[in-house]
């Protein structure tokens, strides 16, 4: 199978915070997982640099806006070394490369462009315009900020003519979002029948230059989500001379977008109706990330509680913030505070996970595993058992459940330890257990602690039945 996995692409009006580091992090065990699986994964990331929102806070901090997005751009690009995320691609929407492919999609769509007067509020922060209707204060309901009034040329979409085949695609399940709540409120939207064509382009003064400008109209640059949606196929050098991974990856393989919470409308009615109008498969998969609060508040600069990733990296390993990350529920906001974090990472991952790979380990040292027959046995069939509730949860997006699965696991043997005093005695069927509870401990934690894991399995060789361990160190995380 083909996995295309995307994660959003964050603006880089300002710098990373936990929320991003969060739908980097899932977006990464999802692939390492499907590569774990030994199938085909092209992972991709990126940043949205086009918007009038990076112009708006460059001015504000008295900097050149090219400079000012390079430079956020860099905080962004750096989190994949820092934390050890996987991406095949990392696609800036300023690059040569993605203008090009943005230009083909735009020409594909062209019969259903046209040019209008609008008239209506907008949201700099959201980028996005509001009807009166949709907010009667003229206040955004998201930023609670004071809607500016826009009056402009632009051009539209014909978003009308796609909106029946998006519901009946989501309707089908042939796009798929989860959780199903986020399903049901698209389709409300749908069915309510109030959405307009799209405008998708902006007077290029208002965006002071800034931006891509409209094929053969210099007045106006396209609207930013509509230039920041093509990243996922400008990724995989649509438009460009060599467009094998596009036809690969997209045409030929399963799409996985994960997202946040706040941008369903983009993701589940536009994206699909602008791929329709170019005549190009639409995304198989919406994964919608719920919401990080902070000690009880809401995220903001003014509280002063925003948690950035250095701040994790100032005290701990990157594979812890992995992990914790990886055991909080997708699918509902969580609150996150140090405290908690702390007692986590003490707890499940030094206590239980670290000590019993240490454990075994240790009882292993001095046992000639050649020795002993590892064909199948009573407990061969339970582990198997473990790892196929693992893939059920995984495939469902509920990676907190698909771990707590394992950790599970990972008490009872270390409670059988314990209980079998193996450390002393040694019998050849509690080792054959422990040993085989390993490797499978050692196969569902790739996908959060990759560092970890790979060297353990460095320091061990397994070969059919054949386990020579060489010398194993602390792990890591376990500083
Ligand atoms: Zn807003």
């Amino acid at each position: 199978m083909r996995n295309f996995i995307t994660t959003s692409i964050p603006y880089v009006n300002d710098s990373p915070h936990i929320g991003h580091l969060y739908e980097f992090i899932l977006a990464d065990i999802f692939a390492r997982y499907k590569r774990l699986l030994e199938e085909d994964v092209f992972f991709q990331s990126g940043t949205d640099e086009n918007g009038m929102k990076m112009v708006k806070s460059a001015e504000e901090k008295g900097r050149n806006v090219k400079e000012f997005v390079d430079e956020k751009f860099k905080e962004f690009y750096e989190l994949k070394e820092k934390f050890n995320l996987s991406f095949d691609k990392f696609i800036r929407t300023t690059s040569k490369e993605h203008k090009e492919g943005v230009y083909k999609f735009w020409n594909l769509c062209k019969e259903d462009i046209y040019v209008g007067e609008y008239k209506g509020y907008y949201c700099i922060s959201c980028e996005s315009y509001y009807e009166p209707t949709e907010v009667p204060d003229l206040i955004c309901p998201i930023h609670k900020k004071k809607l500016e009034k826009f009056e402009e040329k632009n051009y539209f979409f014909k978003l009308t003519k796609y909106l029946n085949k998006v519901k009946e695609l989501i309707e089908k399940d042939k796009i798929k979002i989860y959780p199903e709540e986020k399903k049901i409120e698209i389709l409300n939207i749908l069915r309510e029948g109030k959405l307009k064509d799209l405008s998708i382009s902006r007077d290029i003064k208002r965006s002071k230059g800034w931006g891509i400008p409209v094929p053969k109209d210099n007045s106006q640059v396209i609207y930013v989500w509509f230039d920041a949606l093509l990243n996922y196929l400008t990724g995989l050098g649509f438009g460009s001379k060599d467009e094998s991974l596009f036809k690969k990856f997209w045409e030929r393989g399963l799409v996985y977008h994960f997202i946040g919470k706040d941008i369903v409308k983009f993701h589940a009615i536009y994206w699909p109706a602008m791929l329709l109008s170019a005549k190009i498969k639409v995304p198989e998969n919406i994964i919608v990330h719920y919401h990080i609060t902070i000690e009880g508040e809401k995220m903001s600069k003014t509280l002063g509680n925003v948690v950035s990733p250095d701040d994790f990296l100032a005290n701990y390993h990157y594979e812890a913030v992995r992990f914790y990350l990886a055991h909080q529920p997708l699918f509902s906001d969580w609150d996150f505070s140090w405290q908690n974090f702390d007692s986590f990472y003490q707890g499940v991952l030094k206590k239980d996970l670290a000590n019993l790979i240490l454990r075994i380990f240790g009882i292993l040292k001095n046992i000639d595993l050649d020795e002993i027959d590892f064909d199948k046995t009573k407990e061969d069939l339970e582990f198997q058992r473990y790892f196929k509730k693992f893939k059920n949860y995984m495939e469902s997006f509920e990676f907190n459940l698909a771990y707590q699965n394992y950790l599970d696991l990972i008490r009872k043997l270390n409670q059988f330890i314990d209980h079998k005093k193996i450390w002393e005695s040694k019998q050849e069927e509690h080792i054959k257990v422990i040993t085989k509870g390993l490797l499978e401990i050692l196969k569902a934690y790739e996908p959060i602690l990759p560092e970890t894991i790979n060297l353990i399995k460095n320091k061990i060789e397994i070969k059919d039945s054949k386990f020579i361990n060489k010398k194993i160190t602390f792990p890591p995380f376990y500083k």
